[in-house]
């Protein structure tokens, strides 16, 4: 098959992983820079041109779009749909994925554990919506934080009232949920591909802080999920629509809790930790199911 990359950096360990497992199933791959690919829309035949060349066809694309760059990148990835080219993840699916609100939402109409949580525009609406969460220690999130930048604990209702209110006067969006303070500081990341956990890691914060993101210093180790976390994971895959992600889930009192849904996991500390191929069965995971035109969306959303 022709499997084209969507990556800003051949160099990352996702890419490389990736580009590795698919020349080793015999594949041929291009890794590609979402933001040196432009597009003429006008035309009836889609197409994209690549530093000057028009594009070749492929046979299915592996987006891995920063959240930096979501925008741009899920609009590339919406001319390859239109193309015809499978798409590991869809554009919809990813889109959808990068709004914490909108993601909460859907999973929550699905019945998925989440932790209590709150939005509110106004500031006259501020002490109402500490209440809704139980009060403080709280969890304060802008919605398009990534890597745990944007995410604060107010440990006390003075802290959590003058925060949300400094958002606001920011007009900044942002979400207020409950803390789970009995995760101590970690997490269960599930790696879903189809609707399989392939496999999971625990991430735990560093020393005194709450955050267990890997970024953020936290550390990762090989854990064993239980039914419930599983089932978990893989509703919330579903929900979303995403083919491949990472569930992030709370080991909280009233049972596991989704915190988010990652269209883009990374690869390195799942798979040290795991010591599985996860790219290698994210390669057979394309093989078995990339058929031409086969999004739902077939890049309309
Ligand atoms: P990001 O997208 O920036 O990673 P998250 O929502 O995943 O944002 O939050 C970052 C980290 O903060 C999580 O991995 C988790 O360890 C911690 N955290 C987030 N929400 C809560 C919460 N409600 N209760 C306890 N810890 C939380
Ligand atoms: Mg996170």
């Amino acid at each position: 098959m022709k499997i084209a990359i969507l990556s800003r950096n051949k160099k990352l360990y996702s890419t490389r992983r990736l580009v590795e497992e698919a020349k080793e199933r015999g594949h041929e791959v291009t890794v590609i820079d979402v933001l040196r690919c432009y597009m003429n829309i006008t035309s009836m035949r889609p197409s994209i041109h690549y530093r000057g060349e028009t594009l070749e066809h492929f046979d299915a694309v592996i987006p891995r779009i920063g959240a930096s760059v979501t925008f741009y990148g899920t609009a590339v990835l919406r001319q390859f749909e239109m193309m015809g080219t499978y798409p590991l993840n869809e554009s919809v699916a990813i889109t959808r994925s990068r709004d914490k609100l909108r993601s909460l939402q859907l999973l929550a109409r699905k019945g998925i554990g989440l932790p209590v949580t709150g939005f509110a525009n106004s500031p006259d609406d501020i002490e109402d919506l500490i209440a809704q969460v139980g009060g403080a220690p709280l969890v304060i999130k802008l919605l398009e934080g990534t890597q745990g930048i944007g995410v604060v604990l107010a440990e006390t209702h003075k802290a959590a009232e003058s925060v949300i209110q400094a958002f606001m006067g920011l007009n900044a969006e942002i979400m207020v949920q409950e803390f789970i303070k009995e995760a101590g500081g970690s997490d269960i990341r599930c790696f879903v591909i189809g609707e399989k956990v392939v496999a999971a890691m625990k991430r735990q914060g560093a020393e005194g802080e709450f955050r267990s993101n890997l970024h953020r210093g936290g550390t990762a180790s090989l854990v064993r999920i239980t039914p419930e976390e599983r089932s978990t994971a893989v509703r919330a895959a579903r929900a979303m629509g995403l083919n491949v992600c990472g569930v992030d889930i709370l080991r909280s009192n009233h049972g596991p809790v989704v915190m988010e849904v990652n269209s883009s996991p990374g690869l390195e500390g799942i798979e040290n930790a795991s010591n599985k191929n996860v790219a290698g069965e994210i390669i057979t995971f394309i093989e078995k199911n990339s058929e031409p035109n086969k999004t739902r969306t077939r890049g309309k959303g």
